[in-house]
């Protein structure tokens, strides 16, 4: 059996983990925590990160640093988690949801200017599979509008658009360290903040609305509660899994890219043959083999490879996402501007294929036997 996912691991986990806990310190911001954030930093040429306890939490923290008020609108894709519109629901703002792009499935950034009005206040592109979003157009768009520009990275840590990491674009990124993301805590994320002048916020949203940041560096002799916040800090326990993976970065990243050009290389024959699509990546982007999937010609074919054949072979593939448009809470909170041509037709046609640290070429290989044979 191949499972869809296995969680990264790579052998120093338990051992920093029990550092963590015999220095006595498992709460936020120890040393596991301030290593990640550096290491963070130093890939992304960001001003800060700060970790934390998902990505969703770290997109919440960017809604609130961005001041989303209620009625605010966002643009974003409906193609995407849930997560990505949860945040500025939260804050009472509207998503605006706007077409993808089909050889990317990436927001169409020609459909975003269109979509905006008088209350838009925030673009929110969403790196899909780890491949950029076409930035360039993105932030000029926003840079006209006087709008902020907030990346979903959390799939896309490791890759870059014209040599810039995802995440370090736009005014804040977030990322996912969750079990199914390239490196993981369990559960976590980062906030990437461009910017030093959004820092000194950031800490206050993050600690309960306290200065108690500062407080640890000695910049104020108590801490106060001096604005509104919530708690958004992971335990330094969970920090120290996180560490035995970024140390490891490269290794599990080119491990993971060979696995995804095994992928295509064997699957090729099938895409030329017109039975299958392959995934596309742009010149101007590097990406960090997050995801690998391909699309059938329709939903009816995909439940049959996904639950009947792939399924009975001992291959567990998966598809995603349901368009927030089209699920309740879309109904409720959000619209969709301009016309799904793609969204929906693309997202019920793709199929995803086991993609983790671990997988082997041997695997890859018996899995693309299987999906050669399911077109025999
Ligand atoms: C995984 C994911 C999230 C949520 O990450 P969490 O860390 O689980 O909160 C958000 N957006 C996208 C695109 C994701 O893939």
């Amino acid at each position: 059996m191949i499972n869809f996912n296995v969680p990264p691991f790579t052998g120093n986990e338990i051992k920093y983990i029990k550092e963590a806990v015999d220095a006595q310190k498992i709460c936020g911001d120890g040393r596991f925590t301030k290593q990640c954030d550096r290491w963070i930093e130093e890939k992304t040429g960001v001003a800060k990160s700060l970790l934390t306890t998902s990505c969703t939490h770290a997109t919440e923290l960017a809604a609130l640093l961005a001041d989303i008020k209620p009625g605010d609108e966002v643009i974003m894709p409906s193609y995407t988690f849930v997560s990505t519109a949860d945040a500025f629901v939260l804050r009472g703002a509207v998503p605006v949801f706007v077409d993808i792009r089909p050889d990317t499935m990436n927001i169409d950034e020609t459909k975003i200017e269109d979509a905006i009005t008088p209350k838009t206040r925030a673009i929110v592109p969403v790196h899909y599979a780890g491949v950029g979003c076409e930035m360039d157009t993105i932030m000029d768009i926003a840079k006209r509008h006087g709008l902020m520009v907030i990346e979903d990275a959390a799939q896309g840590i490791m890759s870059t658009y014209k040599g810039r990491a995802l995440g370090s674009i736009g005014d804040f990124g977030c990322y996912s360290f969750h079990e199914t993301k390239n490196f993981s805590m369990g559960e976590g994320g980062a906030l990437l903040i461009r910017d030093p002048e959004y820092i000194e916020d950031a800490e206050i949203f993050r600690e309960k609305g306290t200065d108690r940041s500062k407080y640890f560096r000695g910049q104020v002799d108590k801490y106060r509660w001096v604005n509104y916040g919530s708690s958004y800090l992971p335990s330094d326990m969970n920090a120290a899994y996180l560490w035995a993976q970024l140390e490891m970065a490269d290794e599990i990243t080119s491990a993971r890219l060979a696995r995804w050009n095994e992928y295509y290389e064997q699957l090729k024959p099938l895409a030329d043959k017109e039975l299958i699509e392959l995934p596309v990546i742009p010149s101007e982007c590097k990406h960090n083999a997050h995801m690998f999937y391909i699309k059938v010609k329709d939903l009816d074919m995909r439940t049959e490879m996904i639950d009947r054949h792939l399924k009975s072979n001992g291959v567990y593939a998966v598809f995603h996402y349901v368009p927030l448009h089209t699920a309740p809470a879309g109904l409720k909170y959000a619209r969709f501007h301009g016309e799904d041509v793609y969204t929906t037709k693309e997202s019920d046609r793709l199929v995803r294929l086991p993609m983790y640290y671990r997988l082997t070429s041997d695997d890859v290989t018996y899995i693309c036997e299987k999906v050669k044979e399911f077109f025999e």
